[in-house]
């Protein structure tokens, strides 16, 4: 049989993308923007909706950062792309599926749980994890059930000082009223204006120098309007591997250490919330009475120079115990093994070299598997850092095509896929019916005042593609 260039007009090369995020959008742009290369993407989404993290993760009052779906919008406009939400990777369609209907895969699955801090009281009632509250504020489907006894907590501890700390903490202390129009989840909504939480300890195991928040995020609590963010002198002071630290460290410290000493002269303030900034302290232990959070045990820290130069923390025998009802863990994610797919449970990625995914990690490249974003290189950057990263992994998608031919594809075979689905009962959504969906989410939204009425059930998601489907074929 006839063979042609794969990639070329005359085979066009066909990429199946798991995962409907950021890194996702920039990897099947980059293929769409090379020049010559016919490409048909069909990305995937366990949920029935696209946008990964900036559906469920961005936080509610962030809805600038949210527009950038302008974008993907754009991007699934070309006619080589295709949306097949609602479709799991291990339940309903298997790798050996892609590889035969592909001709390269890309993991674009993100890391979907969350970093441990295994310290006792753990597993008490009112440890949460962050990737708990996120998805619940913003009504993403794994976490629609959560509760957070928010009505019976006054003081809660935030463990980490990353952005998902600030989300954290600021979705406390806001004034809920600030996110009625928004498209928060209104379960959480109701939650928090229940809530009596006055007081949030941001506990950071090393100092204000080594903060991995983003100055405008820690900025934005202090201009809360119900909210003091407070650092008392002896928080935001440096000791002196700090200040050697400073001088070869990105800009974005020194702008937060100069903030947290400016924030030091306003005091305590006099507002009804209060964000508390602690560094240096690792909680130990968390406290519990009848099986709930009572407290925290945290150890005081200094910070030693590694091997590499880094600051790390490293516990001193000084030990404080403090009231709290609540505590979020936002120190991180962490992938989850896919079945089928690598897995290096050290790092919680896909083990791969430079997007190219490796058995096993160091080992052999799978031919034909790529991965981008924080499959890829785990939890870190924001989401413009994908644009990059995954150039880079299309870049070797490329780089291995070249010269390789492949025969013609047969003339059904861009229903491949659909047909193999519907053989298996699978329901899938389509961009058509996302766009549909997307619309009517808008405008209900619209009818309460909020810029969307989010769906926040797999359910009820299903239920309304099928619905405006309907409405659509009449
Ligand atoms: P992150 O930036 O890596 O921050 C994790 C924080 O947890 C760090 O302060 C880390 O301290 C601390 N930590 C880790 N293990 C700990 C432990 N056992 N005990 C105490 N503290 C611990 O991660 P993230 O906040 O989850 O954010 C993930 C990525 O998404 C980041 O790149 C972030 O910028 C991005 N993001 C951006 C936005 C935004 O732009 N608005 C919003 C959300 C997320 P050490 O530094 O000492 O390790």
């Amino acid at each position: 049989m006839a063979e042609s260039l794969l990639g070329s007009e005359a085979r066009p090369l066909r990429v199946a993308v798991v995962g409907s995020g950021p890194s996702a959008f920039y990897a099947v742009e980059a293929l769409f923007k090379t020049p010559d290369l016919h490409v048909r993407a069909d990305v995937f989404d366990r949920l029935p909706t696209p946008y990964g993290l900036v559906r469920g993760g961005v936080a509610p009052d962030h809805q600038k950062i949210k527009a950038v779906i302008r974008a993907y919008e754009k991007i699934a406009a070309n006619s080589g792309f295709r949306f097949f939400g609602n479709v799991k990777l291990g339940r309903d369609l298997q790798v050996e599926d892609l590889t035969s209907l592909y001709d390269q895969i890309i993991y674009a699955f993100g890391n979907e749980t969350d970093r441990k801090m295994s310290i006792p009281g753990e597993d008490l009632a009112g440890v949460h994890s962050a990737t708990e509250f996120v998805g619940w504020y913003n009504g993403h489907p794994d976490f629609r059930d959560r509760g957070f006894d928010l009505e019976n907590a006054h003081r809660v501890a935030v463990v980490g000082n990353g952005n998902v700390a600030m989300d954290t903490t600021r979705i406390l202390a806001v004034d809920p009223a600030r996110l009625s129009e928004t498209d928060i989840s209104e379960n959480a909504l109701e939650s928090l204006e229940r809530s009596r939480v006055t007081e949030v300890l941001l506990l950071g195991r090393r100092g204000p120098a080594q903060a991995a928040f983003s100055p405008k995020e820690i900025e934005e609590i202090a201009k809360l309007d119900n909210t003091d963010l407070v650092v008392t002198p002896d928080q935001a002071a440096l000791d002196e591997i700090s200040e050697t630290w400073l001088e070869s460290a990105p800009k974005s410290a020194t702008r937060n250490v100069k903030f947290l000493a400016s924030q030091a002269e306003l005091g305590e303030g006099a507002l009804e919330r209060k964000v508390r900034c602690m560094f240096l302290v690792s909680p130990v232990e968390i406290l519990g009475t009848d099986g709930r959070v009572s407290g925290i045990r945290l150890q005081k820290s200094e910070l030693y120079v590694d091997e590499w130069g880094t600051p790390r923390p490293r516990g001193i025998d000084s030990f404080l115990e403090l009231e709290v009802q609540l505590v979020f863990k936002a120190i991180g994610y962490r992938g989850v093994p896919v079945p089928g797919v690598p897995y290096d449970d050290k790092q919680g990625i896909v083990p791969n070299d430079g997007g190219r995914v490796l058995s096993t990690p160091g080992g052999e490249v799978v031919p034909d598997q790529y991965v981008v974003g924080w499959a890829k290189r785990g939890p870190t950057g924001l989401i413009g850092t994908n644009l990059a990263d995954s150039k880079a992994t299309a870049d070797a998608m490329k780089a291995d095509l070249v010269d390789r031919r492949a025969p013609a594809l047969p003339s059904d075979d861009s229903h491949a896929t659909g047909s193999l689905l519907e053989s298996r009962g699978v329901d899938f959504v389509s961009y058509a019916d996302w766009q549909a969906l997307d619309q009517w989410e808008i405008e209900q939204g619209k009818a309460r005042g909020k810029v969307r009425l989010k769906l926040n059930s797999v359910d009820e998601l299903m239920n309304a593609v099928r619905e405006l489907r309907t409405g659509r074929n009449a």
